[in-house]
């Protein structure tokens, strides 16, 4: 069963369904990063994927190193996740009743991460806009913080920019948005404890909550610095205010534990409240809020916060979320692990090689090339990152494509692997990269 080598056979089927959808649909895609605006070019219509492969339309297969942006763990149809989602269709798809899965998937998530309970929604959207409005409904104020360059979905009060002092009300970041919307939240450069102490220093009486990735991967990976989500949880916890950690992405992704296994288990600290999405849903839609059970109770209907949800808990997709989270041993990370040093490291080299200047960051098995120069330092915050050269990143995205690699096409995103990127996989990535590096370089 080898794997096709060589130059894609052609883009035609690609083109004209890209072309259909753009009369139907904005831009022809139904999530805005995956029309290629930042890359150019004909986003590729895949019709089935296989462990770490993809097939296009026109029969193209790629290495695929999207994973659908973070939810195929275990690559794409791992034959036990297909079986369970299988059984689970035969015995009906949505009931609005309570379920046995929903169940067992909440027993599993409060065994693997600090939290004491989880509400399920359907998207990690809605994750973070009901943890915000637990988070004022339990504090009784409406101050929220956040970080620029940290992305949390499509939460009205979260497009938002930084004003402009550090201390000062946020701006809209798209038009939609009414300024009403963002009054209330403040944006902080990531990793500068200064501004934090700042904002809580000026606003700490209104403050209900701050929300940060648990380790940001929405501006390229930007690690915490050591330390620093300890300090965010002991500041919110000495002014009165909720610290939430987002680990839509990083959850049951950087490591078995998320990224709060990788500084909260080791350092004895846990976030007020956490977000889930992407991995828990096993590649369909499902998201979760949860943290300390004092919070968690002042929910609907125990308590008076209110949030509920026509499809939250649907009995497939927390059935494809229960059985990817069993699946995903330590050897699974352990796996995704090595093949993630062995990109990474054959990155470098290409790109040293080809004199593009860069810098690769990861956290847990997590990781990022940035097209930045390392003379600058490492990437701390969105400051950092917006020095991306992203004219060489279209160059080099373009030219991994042709040979069969499929990466986000963004300069600011995670590359994601699965337990399924196999030997031969990783090779093909492998065997891109010196070329890719050159074409980055012209
Ligand atoms: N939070 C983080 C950290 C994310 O990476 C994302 C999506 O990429 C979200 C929230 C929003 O999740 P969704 O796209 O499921 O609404």
């Amino acid at each position: 069963d080898s794997q096709p080598s060589g130059p894609t056979s052609g883009t035609a089927r690609s083109a004209s369904l890209f072309e259909r959808a753009q009369a139907v649909t904005p831009g022809g895609v139904n999530s805005p990063v995956r029309a290629f605006n930042a890359v150019g070019g004909t986003p590729r219509f895949i019709r089935s994927a296989r462990g770490a492969w993809l097939t296009d339309v026109d029969g193209n297969e790629y290495v695929d190193l999207i994973c659908s942006w973070g939810p195929m763990l275990l690559g794409h149809g791992h034959p036990e996740v297909q079986a369970a989602v299988a059984a689970a269709v035969a015995r009906g798809t949505s009931y609005g009743t309570p379920t046995e899965p929903e169940v067992e998937l909440a027993e599993e998530i409060v065994a693997r991460t600090p939290v004491d309970r989880v509400r399920f929604v359907s998207s990690g959207t809605e994750a973070t806009m009901s943890a915000i409005r637990l988070a004022r409904g339990f504090t009784g104020r409406d101050v929220v913080l956040k970080f620029a360059g940290c992305y949390h979905g499509h939460v009205d009060s979260l497009l938002a920019s930084a004003g402009s002092g550090l201390a000062t009300f946020a701006v809209p970041g798209t038009p939609g948005v009414p300024e009403s919307s963002t009054a209330l939240t403040l944006v902080l450069p990531y990793n500068d404890r200064a501004a934090v102490e700042k904002a809580f220093a000026e606003h700490g009486e209104r403050i209900a909550c701050l929300i940060t990735e648990a380790a940001p991967g929405n501006m390229g990976v930007v690690p915490p610095e050591p330390g620093f989500n300890a300090f965010l949880a002991e500041t919110c916890a000495r002014h009165g205010a909720l610290f939430i950690s987002d680990e839509v992405m990083t959850g049951f992704r950087a490591g078995r534990l998320g990224q709060w296994g990788l500084d909260g288990a080791r350092e004895g600290w846990r976030p007020d409240l956490m977000t889930f999405g992407k991995v828990m849903g096993g590649g369909f839609p499902a998201a979760a809020f949860g943290g300390r059970a004092d919070v968690m109770s002042r929910l609907a209907p125990e308590g008076p916060v209110y949030q509920a949800g026509t499809l939250s808990g649907n009995p497939i997709a927390t059935t494809a979320g229960l059985t990817t989270l069993r699946l995903a041993t330590d050897e699974v990370y352990a796996h995704i692990d090595a093949a993630g040093e062995t990109i990474k490291a054959a990155a470098a080299a290409a790109l040293s090689e080809a004199g593009v200047p860069h810098v690769v960051q990861s956290t847990g098995t997590m990781f990022s090339v940035f097209f930045t120069d390392p003379a600058d330092g490492p990437v701390r915050d969105f400051a950092d990152a917006s020095r991306t050269d992203s004219i060489a990143f279209a160059a080099f995205f373009h030219a991994m494509l042709d040979r069969r690699v499929y990466l986000p096409p963004s300069a600011y995103e995670a590359w994601f692997l699965s337990s399924a990127h196999d030997d031969r996989a990783v090779q093909t990535v492998l065997d891109a990269l010196p070329e890719a590096a050159e074409a980055a370089a012209r």
